[in-house]
């Protein structure tokens, strides 16, 4: 596995990849590798001859300051780890080259960027995040780019970008990898406290609650919400969000029909968790 932090540089290996005949595979991160991570690694080198992974922690989509400080980062384990999950090339440039001082640009996708973690966390969020991925696009021009479900308004937000302004990625989006106990992978989870790391599984388990009601015929949203809140107080959760959205514009939906998403967000401590699951509403014969 190669290491490089140009654009230069990443340029040229790439390119040569690709005259070979390669398929090119992409894996933008933000390290502190877990296996959320190494599976979407496993599955790029499943399907392309050449992979990818960026690890940039990206200043422009922190809203806090305290939480980009504190944001793990462990690049030498990260290396090993990658290469273990079969990348040819780590791509981990400075701030200062993915942003020199003269940079103004930036793209937004409106509509899907103002719920949810919009709310919390301000547009600015998802306008780094899309501005940093249209960089990375156009840094390493893969044929395929791997996302996780585990931030679906990002994997939305992202697919919405790549047509809107005609890119030629596939966009891949893989299911969220979840410990044990259900709790969602995470780089945050090694800043959970002991006592948060205990409690933190409840948010899994409130999604699962809800998404039982609804597979057991549930269609009124609030109702099916009331499954997951019990969850939620025994464990002394107050959540930032806790909703049933349309997947496609994430709008809150009222009634459950078809496909929804159930999402929530939670500050334990001083760490922000977010997790979702997909639902689909029970119908007779199916
Ligand atoms: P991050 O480093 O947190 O920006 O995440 C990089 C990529 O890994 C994003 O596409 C995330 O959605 C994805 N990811 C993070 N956690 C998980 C997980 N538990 N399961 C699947 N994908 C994940």
């Amino acid at each position: 596995m190669i290491i490089t932090r140009t654009v230069a540089e990443l340029r040229r290996v790439v390119r040569d990849a690709r005259v070979g005949g390669a398929r090119i595979g992409f894996v933008p991160t933000m390290g502190a590798f877990h296996e959320g991570h190494l599976t979407l690694m496993r599955t790029a080198r499943a399907r392309c001859g050449f992979v990818v992974t960026s690890l940039f922690v990206n200043p422009a989509q922190f809203n806090d300051a305290g939480d980009l400080d504190r944001y793990p980062r462990d690049e030498e384990r990260d290396a090993s780890l990658a290469e273990g999950a079969g990348v040819d090339v780590l791509f981990a440039p400075s701030v200062s080259e993915v942003y020199p001082d003269d940079f103004t640009t930036s793209v937004e996708v409106r509509d899907l960027s103002v719920p949810l973690e919009g709310i919390v966390r301000g547009t600015e969020h998802f306008r780094g995040v899309a501005t940093v991925v249209s960089k990375l696009f156009n840094m390493v021009q893969p044929d395929d780019a791997f996302f996780g479900q585990k931030d679906a308004q990002q994997a939305l937000i992202v697919r919405r970008m790549v047509h809107d302004l005609d890119m030629p990625v596939h966009v891949e989006i893989c299911p969220t990898v979840r410990e044990p106990d259900g709790l969602a992978m995470s780089s945050r989870n090694v800043l959970l406290t002991e006592g948060g790391r205990a409690t933190a599984p409840a948010l899994a388990r409130a999604l699962f609650a809800v998404r039982a009601a609804i597979q057991a015929g549930e269609t009124d949203v609030q109702a099916a919400l009331r499954a997951g809140r019990t969850v939620l107080d025994d464990a002394g959760i107050t959540p930032e969000y806790f909703e049933i959205v349309s997947t496609s514009t994430l709008a809150p939906l009222e009634r459950v029909d078809g496909e929804v998403l159930i999402v929530i967000a939670a500050t334990l401590g001083r760490i922000r968790l977010i997790d979702n699951v997909l639902a689909h509403a029970h119908r007779d014969g199916e």
